[in-house]
C-alpha cells in the first residue's frame, strides 16, 4: 500500500488505463502514481473482461480506437494480431480487453524509462476524506490529486460466471433486459441452456438492431433546431425529425449534439426524460449487433425466451434454478458511498439531478475552489454530460483530463 502519492487513480477500466497512459506520456518528471482497483482484470474494467465469445461490442471495430486523434487504432491493432475481421464488424469484447491490456503494459514500460512509479493497490477505495493540502483514501495513502474512473458497479458481474454450470434442464431468471441481460441470454444459449429463460423488466424492451451496414454509409436527414431554452418537446421534435429511415442513422446523427440538448433542458423536463423517455433512448441509441438480434428473436419465437413485463420479486426466486441480476449501472450518487465524507463537507456536490456529480470548476473537476483536486471520468459525470459512458466520449475526457491534471 502506498502512503502518499501525488495522483490518485480510483478504477482501472477503460477510463482509468487511458488517463494513466495521457499521464505517463505527457509528464516527463519523476511522479508517483497510485491505482487503485481489486478487480483481478487490470485495464479491462467490467465490460472487457468477458471472456466469451459470443458477447460481442456494441460499436463497431473500426469506431473503438482508444485514442482520440486515431478512432481506427483497434482496427488496426486487430490487423497487426492476425484477427481478420472487417472494419465494420462487431467483434468479440474479449478482444477489446487483451488491445486495452496491451496499453496498460506499454503504459507501464514507458513509466519505467521516465521514472515515474505506478503503484496498483487492489483494493476498493471505501473512504475519501479530506485533510489540509491532500486526501486520504482508505484511511492509509494520502493523496494530492484524485480521478474518479468508477465506471459502471453492476449489481453482479456476469462476466466472471461460468454458464456451463447452470443446470440445463431447469429454468432460470434475467432480470434487466438491457445490453447485459442480451449477453447473459446469449452466454446461456451458448453454453446449451435447454430449458425456458425468463427475462424480467417493466418495459419488457430490448435494445434494438443496429443496421447491416453503418449508418455513415446513409444519408441522414439531420433537422436540428436552436434548442436553447426550449422544452423537452423540442428535443423530442428533433429526434422524431430525425427518425427517417433508417431510423439508427437519425439517431446517430445527434449524437454529437445531444449533450448541449441534456444541458439545456431545464431540471424538471430532465427529470421528465429520465422518467418517461430514457428507456426509449437507451433501446435506440445502445443498440446490438444484428447478428446477437437474430438469435434473440428465434429465441423468443420459439418459446425459449419469455418476457414479463414487471419488476422481478425476491420471493420469485424458488422458481429458478439461477436468478441473473442484469440491472444495469445505477448513477444516483447516493450509492457511490465511498464519497460521502467528500459530499457532507462540500468539497463535492451531487448533480442537481441526483445523477452523478456536479462539474464545479473547470470540465470534469469536481472538487470545490481551494480544495485539492478531484476530477471525475465516465458515468460519475451522467448528470452533467447524459452522453458520457462509451468509448467515443471516454477517450476524448481522458486525454483532456490528463492535460489539466499535470497543467
Ligand atoms: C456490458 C457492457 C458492454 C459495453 N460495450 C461497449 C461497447 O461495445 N462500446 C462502447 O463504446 N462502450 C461499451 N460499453 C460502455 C462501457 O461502459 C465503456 O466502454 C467503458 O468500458 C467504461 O470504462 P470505465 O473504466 O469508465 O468503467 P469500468 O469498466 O466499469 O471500470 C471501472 C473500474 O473501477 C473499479 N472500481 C469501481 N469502484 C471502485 C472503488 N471504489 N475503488 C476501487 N476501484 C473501483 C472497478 O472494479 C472497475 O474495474 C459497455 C458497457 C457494458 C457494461
Amino acid at each position: 500500500m502506498a502512503n502518499s502519492t501525488d495522483i490518485a487513480i480510483i478504477g482501472c477500466g477503460f477510463s482509468g488505463t487511458l488517463l494513466l497512459h495521457h499521464i505517463v506520456s505527457n509528464e516527463n518528471s519523476p511522479l508517483r502514481i497510485s491505482v487503485f482497483d481489486p478487480s483481478p482484470h487490470k485495464f479491462h474494467g467490467l465490460a472487457y473482461s468477458t471472456q466469451q465469445i459470443e458477447h460481442l461490442l456494441n460499436v463497431r471495430a473500426d469506431k473503438m480506437g482508444a485514442q482520440p486523434d486515431n478512432i481506427n487504432g483497434f482496427y488496426e491493432w486487430l490487423q497487426t494480431n492476425g484477427q481478420t475481421y472487417a472494419p465494420h464488424d462487431f467483434v468479440p469484447r474479449r478482444l477489446y480487453g487483451d488491445y486495452l491490456a496491451e496499453i496498460g503494459k506499454n503504459t507501464l514500460l514507458q513509466a519505467k524509462a521516465k521514472n515515474i512509479d505506478v503503484i496498483f493497490v487492489a483494493e476498493w477505495v471505501e473512504s475519501i476524506e479530506r485533510e489540509d493540502s491532500h486526501y486520504m483514501l482508505n484511511k492509509k495513502c494520502a493523496a494530492q490529486k484524485i480521478i474518479l474512473a468508477t465506471g459502471n458497479r453492476l449489481p453482479d458481474n456476469p462476466f466472471d460466471f461460468d454458464f456451463s454450470k447452470v443446470d440445463k434442464n431447469a429454468p432460470v431468471a434475467v432480470v434487466g433486459t438491457g445490453l447485459t441481460g442480451v449477453d447473459t441470454i446469449m452466454s446461456l444459449l451458448a453454453a446449451g441452456h435447454r430449458s425456458v429463460i425468463t427475462a424480467y423488466s417493466r418495459n419488457g424492451k430490448f435494445p434494438r438492431p443496429h443496421t447491416a451496414l453503418p449508418t455513415s454509409l446513409h444519408k441522414p436527414h439531420v433537422h436540428v433546431e436552436n434548442f436553447q431554452g426550449k422544452p423537452l418537446s423540442t428535443f423530442l421534435n428533433i429526434i422524431r425529425k430525425n427518425l427517417a429511415d433508417p431510423w439508427q442513422a437519425g439517431i446517430d446523427a445527434l449524437r454529437p449534439l445531444t449533450t448541449s440538448i441534456w444541458q439545456a433542458l431545464s431540471l424538471q423536463d430532465k427529470q421528465r426524460f429520465m422518467k418517461r423517455g430514457l428507456t426509449w433512448w437507451n433501446i435506440h441509441r445502445h443498440r446490438m449487433a444484428e447478428s446477437i438480434d437474430q438469435r434473440l428473436q428465434q429465441a423468443l419465437t420459439s418459446g425459449q425466451v419469455k418476457i414479463e413485463r414487471r419488476n422481478f420479486k425476491v420471493q420469485e426466486g424458488h422458481s429458478f434454478a439461477q436468478v441473473f441480476d442484469c440491472r444495469g449501472p445505477d448513477y444516483k450518487i447516493e450509492k457511490q458511498v465511498h464519497l460521502n465524507a467528500l459530499l457532507a463537507d462540500g468539497t463535492l456536490q451531487a448533480h442537481e439531478t441526483g445523477l452523478g456529480l456536479k462539474v464545479i470548476a473547470t470540465t470534469y473537476c469536481v472538487s470545490t475552489a481551494g480544495a485539492p483536486s478531484i476530477y471525475a471520468i465516465g458515468n460519475l459525470l451522467f448528470g452533467e454530460y447524459f452522453e458520457t459512458t462509451a468509448i467515443p466520449e471516454l477517450r476524448v475526457q481522458a486525454q483532456e483530463i490528463a492535460k489539466q491534471i499535470l497543467g
